[in-house]
């Protein structure tokens, strides 16, 4: 417990030393040119490049839907039921949205978490729900040790600080050591997180509207995974908003 808490201490110490040494809104967090107060710390021509998800997105999911798209879901939604009952998502899952996630996740850019963060508050700004908490999707504590920090725990402080939503972070458990679901085979990912995740205090969500936070949405798996274990515990509603979520396909 004591090393737990000596290596938060260390890592909330790194963040505050690398935001002073590389503050967040002086260089743009896609090509990384200087910039003077920008959204997001993104420059405008970053801006324009993104693949922002606007009204026109799945009225479940919330994937962007092609303008000649014949419903208000998705392919996958039309096909599979969820546990959650709405997701959001601020950009599309491309090229230069990826390199944003891969630099916050493995390459030490814990600060753009704040950038994430403010993208998502935006977002829900637009959208008409009642949330009483926010739950960030959880690491296996051993991976977490491994990167040092866990990526949506970092945006959803961020996100309870821009909404006045309270953070229930501690309430969800990764209790097994899954593969990484972009390693496997469609087939297997959801197979790979059964029991995975865990309410470790019951009776703290009953009739909770739980906002979940993670940073990509791709098969929806680790989403459903995440909400079953919360609505078996009593959870009224799971949104889910993440940074990027995949095409229609
Ligand atoms: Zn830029
Ligand atoms: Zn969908």
């Amino acid at each position: 417990m004591e090393e737990r808490f000596f290596s938060k201490l260390v890592f909330e110490l790194k963040e505050a030393f690398f935001d002073l040494i590389f503050p967040s809104d002086i260089y743009c967090i896609s090509c990384k040119n200087p910039i003077f107060n920008e959204p997001y710390s993104l420059c405008e021509s970053c801006r324009q490049k993104i693949t922002w998800v606007g009204d026109h997105s799945c009225s479940r999911c919330g994937k962007i839907l092609e303008p000649w798209y014949f419903s208000d879901k998705c392919r996958d939604c039309t096909q599979t039921s969820h546990y959650f009952t709405r997701g959001f998502s601020c950009v599309e899952y491309g090229e230069i949205e990826r390199k944003i996630i891969i630099d916050f996740k493995y390459y030490g850019k814990g600060y753009y978490g704040k950038n994430i963060a403010e993208m998502m508050s935006d977002k829900l700004k637009k959208m008409d729900m009642t949330i009483d908490c926010i739950v960030p999707v959880p690491l296996h504590p051993l991976k977490e040790k491994e990167r040092g920090y866990n990526q949506s725990f970092l945006v959803a402080k961020h996100l309870s600080h821009l909404t006045g939503l309270p953070l229930k972070a501690n309430v969800l458990k990764r209790i097994q050591y899954t593969l990484p679901q972009n390693k496997l085979h469609l087939k297997d990912r959801k197979k790979n997180l059964q029991g995975a995740f865990e309410v470790n205090q019951s009776g703290v969500l009953i009739g909770n509207n739980i906002l979940l936070v993670d940073d990509v949405y791709t098969t929806g798996n680790t989403a459903d995974a995440c909400s079953k274990a919360l609505v078996d515990q009593g959870a009224e509603n799971v949104y889910i908003i993440t940074y990027a979520i995949g095409k229609n396909e």
